[in-house]
């Protein structure tokens, strides 16, 4: 059994097509996203309904939590924030709902999802190094958990201490527990442009990275044409 895992897509249709034929060429037959639907650019609702008619388990992302409610967002950052205005106009009542719905924490097969750590995930820490994984792991009860939320792909292993190791292929080992960011597919920060998710091979016990071409000159003339700050078109061109 082949697990596609995708999360941060915000509204990056492109990317998200361009994911889901590749994670079907790769021989995926189920999917778990890790959340962030929507916010930044320019396809909230097509991106939406693209992940929810695939009625895969879903956490909830901040953005989710963001464009679903009516609170001010004046403590957020001003390019995030008019991207969370607009997004908000563009939903319909019953899509908001949709978001809001979403849980937190989701346990998947033998592993946990949730879009950023599982030990306070209503606050939506970043997992920048291994001293904020640690925090993670203490609640972990799964070998391996997958999130997101910094757009950066990362593996975090746990034997008697905590290290990072290069977020390339992972064979699961006994005796380790993995805390695994699957990066983002529509706003990489990485420094790659390209749409990045995992795939959990089960049988084999083996996580893989996949980084994915999409029609990003698409996706940058919709977030132009939506009148949304051009900054969100031009840094998914860097990968930032
Ligand atoms: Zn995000």
């Amino acid at each position: 059994m082949r697990i596609a895992l995708f999360g941060d897509i915000h509204a990056n249709l492109e990317a998200l097509e361009a994911v889901l034929a590749d994670a079907a060429e790769q021989g995926c037959t189920d999917y778990v996203c890790m959340g962030d639907v929507v916010g930044y650019n320019a396809d909230p609702v097509a991106c939406l309904e693209r992940v929810r008619a695939m009625d895969c388990p879903v956490v909830k992302g901040n953005h989710d939590e963001d464009a679903s409610g009516s609170h001010s967002l004046e403590s957020m950052n001003p390019v995030a924030a008019a991207a969370l205005e607009w997004t908000r106009v563009q939903l319909s009542d019953e899509q908001r709902t949709w978001l809001r719905r979403l849980r937190m924490v989701r346990q998947v097969e033998d592993f946990t999802v949730v879009h950023s750590t599982l030990d306070q995930p209503a606050h939506w820490n970043y997992v920048t190094n291994r001293f904020d994984a640690m925090s993670n792991f203490s609640y972990q009860f799964t070998q391996v958990c997958f999130h997101g939320h910094t757009h950066v792909p990362r593996v975090y292993v746990k034997t008697d201490k905590v290290q990072e190791v290069p977020a390339e292929s992972v064979m699961i080992e006994d005796g380790s527990k993995y805390f695994i960011n699957v990066g983002s597919v529509g706003q990489p920060r990485d420094g790659d442009w390209r749409a990045c998710y995992a795939i959990y091979d089960l049988d084999h016990r083996l996580i893989v990275f996949r980084r994915v071409d999409y029609d990003i000159e698409s996706t940058q003339r919709k977030i132009l044409e939506a009148k949304l700050p051009s900054m969100l078109a031009e840094r998914l061109a860097d990968g930032r």
